[in-house]
């Protein structure tokens, strides 16, 4: 019987997390001044340790024995070589995936739940607050608390929070408290309630309400915590692809494709930002963010500053973005709804070591039934994205006859998500391309902020 999957013991999980800011220059953060950011002034949002993290230039920075104690109960995560699915695609690439859906809460988010609870909690933080689109975020930030006996009070986007029960269930298990974004408790919410009452809600509104519960907190015990785009995130998450590299040369195989879903960028970053570095340093890679077409950030939206949040509350990020004041199509089903993405991430677009995809929402449901009926597991509409990106080259492969290793991200289970599965079932689900109109008015809006430069970092 051929090898179906390739495991580390616990003592070969990585002990470091790799930040990809010692090897890119990067355009700063800026503050409202225009200026900079300097790391005091993000001291009442996150604790100094994280803000330590997400500034500093160190290669590789250790990760903490108690933070290792929770990672393992479910890491190192399998490497799985997707037999089934190659033969269904009749390809001659050999297909790997990362299989991160073994977590607790079922997908990659509490690699850096669980290394941000801790974090606050050696800081002497009592209370983390957070938003969450679907709810993944905010059940891993939850089960991340409840490890480290911390309150957590999540703002979750309306729309999900009324059509998706179960993720509402799993953070209650889990002793957090959740309320529905906009929500009358904070300025931010309370803004755009009146504005816009039937609002659906959206991630850069409930990030706003979010920091804002933080900050204004009297007792000072209160940080937030964001679950992708910032530095300190997408490091944590390199243990994705620290472990794959490992597995990999168990077997002596190396990837030249590297695929994963992009929302915030977390995911994709954990698995690729280790084998980015391979690339800048020589190795010849393709490495493919994948994104719906629905919510084109990389492929459509302008490299620019923009704010992270709808009220304005954060700093400048350089980064692609589809502006602010975004709100989600109402037809898309499927997750990777974010207007922004993580300025290391948009750094290496920009500078063309990564080239980001797009995919329409059918291809992604389509290709994620057939993992479903070749490799079995049900997967998450936002990994989806990465599938159908997978099938795409694993094509390509079968044309030009080449025994290609592709290695993509398997970032989380879909077996909460099963309402979007059925929409697709009963054929509710269609294509929608994001109007060319809208990402020209987002430009407009972008055009009052500073330029970032276009740095080549080597
Ligand atoms: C949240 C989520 C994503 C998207 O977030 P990133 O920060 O871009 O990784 C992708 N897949 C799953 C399963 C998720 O829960």
């Amino acid at each position: 019987m051929e090898t179906k999957k390739i495991f580390l013991t616990e003592d070969e999980i990585p002990r470091q997390w790799y930040n990809i800011n010692a090897d890119i220059k990067m355009n700063p953060p800026l503050g409202p001044d225009g200026k900079p950011v300097s790391p005091d002034m993000l001291a009442p949002v996150f604790p100094m340790n994280l803000i330590e993290q997400e500034v500093s230039a160190e290669r590789w920075i250790d990760i903490p024995e108690g933070v290792l104690e929770v990672l393992n109960i479910w890491r190192p995560s399998p490497l799985v070589r997707a037999y089934a699915l190659e033969k269904a695609l009749g390809t001659p690439a050999r297909i790997y995936y990362k299989w991160e859906g073994v977590s607790p809460p079922g997908s990659h988010k509490p690699n850096t739940a669980v290394a941000q609870a801790y974090y606050n909690k050696e800081f002497g933080i009592k209370r983390l607050t957070t938003e969450t689109g679907a709810g993944q975020w905010g059940s891993a930030l939850a089960f991340a608390c409840s490890q480290y006996g911390l309150e957590c009070k999540v703002f979750m986007v309306r729309i999900s929070f009324d059509q998706k029960p179960y993720r509402k269930t799993m953070m209650a298990t889990w002793g957090a408290n959740c309320i529905a974004s906009p929500s009358s408790e904070t300025k931010a919410g309370r803004d755009i309630l009146e504005k816009m009452p039937d609002t659906p809600g959206s991630l850069g509104i409930a990030i706003s309400e979010a920091i804002e519960a933080a900050v204004t907190d009297e007792t000072g015990q209160t940080r937030y915590s964001l679950g992708s785009v910032l530095n300190h995130v997408l490091m944590h998450q390199t243990i994705i692809g620290l472990e794959a590299k490992k597995q990999m040369e168990k077997i002596s195989e190396y990837p030249v494709v590297i695929i994963g879903c992009a929302g915030g960028g977390s995911n994709f970053a954990g698995l690729a930002f280790p084998f980015v570095y391979d690339k800048i340093n020589g190795k010849d890679i393709a490495i493919h963010p994948v994104e719906p077409a629905a919510c084109p950030t990389m492929t459509r939206a302008l490299f620019a500053y923009d704010h992270g949040d709808t009220a304005g509350m954060t700093p400048l990020l350089p980064m692609h973005s589809l502006g602010h004041t975004f709100i989600p199509p109402p037809l898309h089903a499927g997750g990777l709804r974010y207007h922004g993405m993580a300025p290391q991430v948009s750094q290496l677009i920009d500078e063309g070591v990564l080239e980001p995809k797009a995919f329409p929402q059918m291809a992604t449901y389509e290709a994620g039934m057939l993992v479903a009926r070749t490799e079995g597991f049900i997967s998450a509409p936002e990994t989806n994205h990465a599938l159908a990106c997978v099938v795409d080259e694993a094509k390509k492969a079968k044309e030009e006859g080449k025994e290609k290793v592709i290695l993509f991200n398997f970032s989380g289970h879909g077996l909460i998500d099963l309402g979007a599965y059925e929409q697709f079932l009963a054929g509710q689900l269609s294509d929608y391309e994001y109007p060319a109109q809208e990402i020209e008015e987002a430009e407009k809006i972008l055009e009052q902020y500073p330029k970032p430069e276009h740095i080549k970092s080597r």
